[in-house]
């Protein structure tokens, strides 16, 4: 069997983007893995009328290759919606479009190959061999590679409690549209966190509360229910330059930069918070009661199940306060985590470890081994602390990929850009 260039684990944007990247390298053998057998983004929230929370512009490949055929404009000019879009006007895109847009790009792409998951990668001196359980097929198929990247992105971060109940009540927001019509008229609703998503659950299940009467409660652990930062001179540091100068920061000045950055990566949409509030003002005319309650600086601590429903024991951080609610179906708003294959477990002496959880990961996106190894392992996740707060965000995946690519294959295939954006981000060395 012919020995690939890489194995890319993982269809999601980031993957996905890095195969449809590769294509342009004359010669460059790779094989994107994809365990589903659809390429639908996060299809537990695509819910109607939410949008990217950013441009179009940031797909698979326009910020460094506006002329690939992978565009979102070419998707649309495919699917005759060019014009539309023109007089539409916006270029935060629907969340379903976006879907939509990864699924014909997989389409378009012959290095994907669907429901096939990898279950274990091994080292062999000069590269690794990769087992893949075909789901069509049922057969285990194996494969021989130089280089390995991970993009298995994302999975729901829970607390440990959650684990042994019901997950038709219990359920992280990732489920949302799976589990949103088993909610019954006279219910309690609970939706716990404050990101985005428990926004745009909140203003969804708000909005259906004009038709049918239940109680919902949102709670939070934050000081407030806030907006994230989306001013454009903050935005620059979701560029190249900054995760440049990112790169040359020691490791806990990059943790502590995370904190102080937090407002750009949290938080809710401004119009969406907007759209909340005026909602509850109109629901609230005439005194109508809303049987809704807000609250802020209140952590879950425990869920109890009972014969009808179940009791929340939560707690009120700044008045030092527990109390307990009753909720028949709660949500789960508590995030993500970088999911991490078991087989790196293996890697576990060989590998340079920032922390406990968080291997270290050099300027080209490589895991950092203790001693040089001939194939690689790329990561395309748990990327925070190496490169900061853009690491999550869709725009800054095909610089990413373009880095790892000529790390990769020793050359330079594509022009990445420098001073990029109008920020300075450190002095230049003669003003030092
Ligand atoms: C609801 C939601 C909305 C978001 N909106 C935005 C936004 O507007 N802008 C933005 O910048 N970011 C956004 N993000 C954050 C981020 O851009 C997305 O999570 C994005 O999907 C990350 O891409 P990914 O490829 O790393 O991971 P994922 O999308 O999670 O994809 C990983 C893929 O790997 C596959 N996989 C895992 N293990 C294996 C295996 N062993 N074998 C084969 N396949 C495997 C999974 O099935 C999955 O398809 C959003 C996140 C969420 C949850």
């Amino acid at each position: 069997m012919k020995k690939l260039d890489a194995v890319i684990i993982g269809g999601g944007p980031y993957g996905l983007g890095l195969g449809v990247l590769a294509e342009e390298i004359e010669n460059l053998e790779v094989l994107v893995f994809e365990r589903e057998d659809s390429l639908e983004w996060h299809p537990g929230m695509l819910l109607d009328g939410t949008t990217l929370q950013d441009a179009f512009l940031a797909d698979l490949v326009t910020l460094l290759n506006p002329k690939s055929p992978y565009t979102y404009l070419n998707y649309l000019h495919e699917h005759d919606r060019l014009h539309a879009f023109f007089f539409f006007e916006d270029f935060e895109v629907p969340r379903k479009e976006f879907s939509s847009y990864l699924k014909w790009a997989g389409s378009q792409l012959p290095t994907l190959r669907l429901r096939h998951e990898v279950t274990d990668v091994l080292e062999t001196g000069d590269g690794y061999t990769v087992k893949v359980q075909n789901h069509e097929s049922g057969e285990e198929e194996t494969y021989e590679t130089r280089h390995v990247v991970l993009g298995t992105g994302h999975e729901p971060n829970v607390p440990e409690f959650v684990h042994s109940l019901p997950s038709h009540d219990v359920f992280h927001t990732s489920s949302y549209l799976y589990r949103k019509e088993e909610i019954k008229e006279g219910e309690t609703v609970t939706i716990i966190g404050s990101g985005q998503s428990a926004a745009e659950i909140y203003y969804d299940l708000l909005q259906r509360k004009r038709d049918e009467s239940f109680t919902l409660n949102w709670y939070t652990r934050s000081g407030g229910f806030f907006q994230m930062e989306s001013a454009k001179m903050a935005q620059q540091l979701f560029s190249p330059d900054y995760i440049r100068y990112f790169r040359t920061l020691p490791v806990n000045k990059r943790k502590g930069t995370l904190d102080d950055l937090a407002k750009l990566r949290h938080g809710v949409k401004g119009s969406l918070l907007e759209s909340i509030y005026k909602e509850l003002y109109h629901q609230s005319i005439d005194g109508e009661s809303l049987t809704t309650t807000i609250m802020q600086t209140t952590s879950l601590e425990d869920i109890e199940e009972k014969e009808e429903g179940y009791t929340l024991t939560l707690h009120h951080t700044e008045k030092d306060e527990t109390f307990h609610v009753h909720s028949n179906k709660v949500i789960l708003a508590t995030g993500y985590k970088p999911r991490i294959p078991h087989w790196l477990e293996r890697f576990e002496n060989k590998i340079v470890w920032e922390d406990e959880h968080v291997f270290k990961v050099d300027d080209h996106y490589r895991i950092v081994r203790e001693e040089e190894s001939k194939g690689h392992l790329y990561t395309l996740t748990n990327l925070e602390y190496s490169h900061g707060s853009g690491a999550t965000n869709l725009s800054l995946s095909p610089y990413r990929n373009a880095t790892i690519l000529h790390h990769m294959t020793g050359k330079e295939h594509f022009r990445i850009p420098k001073n990029s954006v109008f920020q300075t981000f450190f002095p230049k060395e003669e003003e030092l």
